[in-house]
């Protein structure tokens, strides 16, 4: 089907959005055509921001539009402990739950090697120098409970745990193959609740 160019585009940037089919990116692009004026430009404004405005933490990794993030630089979380999940949208998971009061560090994936990303490829060095640098007396490992996740846990604890740092990872109450996110919150929290050493 023949579309004038500007909402051609616009359908094309739909897609690259996940879960957007073609279908439903036609009827957005021609929900946003009947959209006010100002709130086309506040939606594409916001946009910009998000990108432009958020960065990593230095120290922790989690998206922040300060450094180090409100996390890292709370004095009155415990910096003995330090949870590692995978993506910045599991901080915002186990920050909602309100149970978990010590550090964050988000690896930014998962080792996969089928995919070829290796302990360098995630957030890994930066985890690896904090340890060296902070007193922390335990580490959860929060990855998914998939493939990817438990094999990058089993990787941190194998190089961690010479240092007598206390490893533990997450219960299974979470559903295999799921992502931590997605977890309600009472699941979340009995996962925390009966973490188990490694
Ligand atoms: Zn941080």
């Amino acid at each position: 089907m023949y579309y004038p160019e500007p909402i051609s585009k616009l359908i094309d940037s739909f897609t690259k959005l996940p879960g957007i089919g073609p279908k439903t990116a036609v009827r957005l692009a021609f929900f946003v055509l009947n959209m006010k004026e100002d709130d086309v430009l506040d939606f594409s404004k916001a946009l910009v921001s998000a990108k432009r405005e958020l960065t990593h933490c230095t120290v922790c990794g989690h998206i922040t539009d300060q450094d180090p993030c409100p996390i890292c630089q709370d004095e009155l979380r415990d910096n003995s402990i330090i949870c590692v999940v995978q993506d910045p949208k599991d901080v915002i998971a186990m920050e909602k739950m309100k149970e978990f009061n010590g550090r964050y560090h988000v690896l930014h994936g998962a080792i996969s090697p089928m995919d070829g990303v290796g302990p360098e490829d995630i957030n890994v060095p930066a985890l690896l120098n904090r340890l060296k640098d902070e007193e922390v007396e335990e580490l959860i490992l929060a990855t998914n409970p998939n493939i990817e996740g438990e094999a990058t846990a089993m990787y941190i604890s194998r190089l961690v745990k010479p240092s007598g740092i206390r490893i533990t990872r997450i219960a299974h109450g979470l559903p295999m193959g799921g992502d931590l996110e997605y977890a309600d919150e009472v699941t979340l929290s009995k996962a925390l609740e009966g973490r188990r050493e490694l």
